[in-house]
């Protein structure tokens, strides 16, 4: 769905960096993005490469 604001696993706040990610994401490597913004232990770095944004998708059906 959206992705988490905090890790689950540490609790590092990571939310506010998933627009970047996203953005850079399309023509850039994912393991310098992930250096670049921070994200060092490897429970973020997963959050952030296995997270498949659905809300756009889930928006569209009613409750
Ligand atoms: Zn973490």
């Amino acid at each position: 769905m959206i992705i988490p604001v905090r890790c689950i696993s540490c609790g590092k706040p990571v939310g506010h960096l998933w627009e970047d990610f996203q953005e850079r994401r399309e023509d850039g490597d994912p393991k310098e993005i992930l250096d670049d913004l921070g994200i060092e232990r490897y429970c973020c770095r997963s959050l952030f490469l296995t997270h498949a944004d659905l809300a756009a998708k889930a928006a569209k059906f009613k409750k």
